[in-house]
């Protein structure tokens, strides 16, 4: 509502004639968002698809379809696209917030596909080498190398020249030569407003976050909407006494925004509650009382809990077992609504989809 407000707003400013055009594009546009995958960190629950969320928009004929963005990519993720009778082929760009498993390990297999049926060349969207901050050992997050040795495991194995050998038309160099590499520099401005990719209508801002280095959040502003994809991002004071567990640079991005898709962990793993989950990765994410006080304040109308610590409905997370029992969706959404957000909470569930305007 907010964009659709501004856009007027400045073509009024602009002229008269921009502002019916606009007008045209809003009404006649639509955004779709689908949680590809909800798992939150390395264990494998339930048949959950690694985290993702699949951004769509275009036009309501061509059913929010022109333009497919795809933020992270965990295992599963080109099952769950199958069930959205999305391939790999069709996919814009793909967007990562940062160098865990359980974001990425999806994309040598989405990029592969793509590879196997001559998919054409792919954004891929990450920062640039980043330092962790406290060496030793140093150490250095890399989404460049991830992207270059993507598939080596295959090269080495003969795969990928065995696979050229059956059609010239696949690149000898494997997936990785679809890949153009995006590579954010870091340290990014706290303030929002770096665009990373634009397409027509169409852009994608990013700001750094707290959670490992190289983290980074995105939001995509189109006619139909806004969304922004917070990633696991955490407080930039890793450990309390502090006021919340939300990340700031990400409070900025989502203000006004139509939608905040954000990873959550549930306030029954905290330190001293019983499950003895590590405190340091507990704190490194955003609790859900704290992120339902955050999109309150940001003023978002939907908050879509991804990333889910601990699933739903499962006696344990990995080792740790949930203190009480499992949790379901009402225990995530009343946690949020305790932070105080009135807005619409989507409980993250495998292709769970939301559609604007
Ligand atoms: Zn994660």
């Amino acid at each position: 509502m907010i964009t659709r407000l501004s856009l007027s707003l400045l073509c009024f400013l602009i002229s008269f004639a921009a502002c019916g055009e606009q007008a045209d594009d809003a009404d006649n546009s639509c955004l779709e968002v689908t949680l590809t995958g909800t798992q939150g960190g390395p264990p494998v629950v339930n048949g959950l698809a690694g985290a993702g969320t699949l951004v769509r928009y275009g036009s309501v004929a061509n059913d929010c379809s022109d333009i497919l963005l795809q933020f992270d990519v965990g295992r599963g993720t080109s099952q769950s696209l199958s069930e959205l009778a999305v391939s790999s082929r069709q996919i814009d760009a793909v967007f990562l917030t940062h160098m865990h498993s359980d974001h990425t390990e999806g994309l040598a297999g989405l990029l592969l596909n793509r590879w196997h049926f001559l998919g054409g060349p792919i954004d891929v969207v990450c920062s640039a080498d980043a330092k962790a901050s406290k060496p030793p050992p140093e150490r250095v997050m890399s989404c460049a190398n991830l992207l270059t040795h993507l598939a080596d495991a295959m090269i080495e194995s003969g795969e990928i020249a065995q696979r050229h050998a059956e059609n010239k038309k696949r690149d000898p160099a494997g997936p990785a030569a679809l890949v153009r590499q995006q590579l954010t520099a870091l340290p990014l401005p706290d303030k929002p407003g770096h665009v990373v990719w634009e397409s027509g209508d169409v852009s994608v801002t990013a700001v750094g976050a707290t959670h490992i280095a190289g983290s980074l959040a995105y939001r995509v502003d189109t006619p139909a909407g806004s969304v922004v994809i917070g990633g696991d991002a955490g407080n930039s004071k890793r450990s309390p006494p502090r006021d919340s567990s939300t990340s700031e640079t990400v409070e900025l991005l989502a203000a006004g925004a139509d939608v905040l898709v954000h990873s959550t962990i549930h306030p029954v793993f905290a330190p001293g509650r019983g499950s003895k989950f590590p405190p340091p990765v507990y704190y490194r994410q955003s609790n859900v009382t704290d992120l339902g006080a955050m999109g309150r304040r940001a003023g978002v109308s939907h908050l879509m809990l991804t990333h889910l610590i601990p699933s739903l409905n499962t006696p344990s997370h990995g080792p740790f077992v949930v203190p009480g029992g499992p949790l379901g969706a009402d225990d995530f959404e009343s946690a949020a609504r305790e932070g105080g957000f009135e807005g619409t909470i989507h409980v993250g569930r495998d292709l769970r989809t939301l559609r604007l305007p």
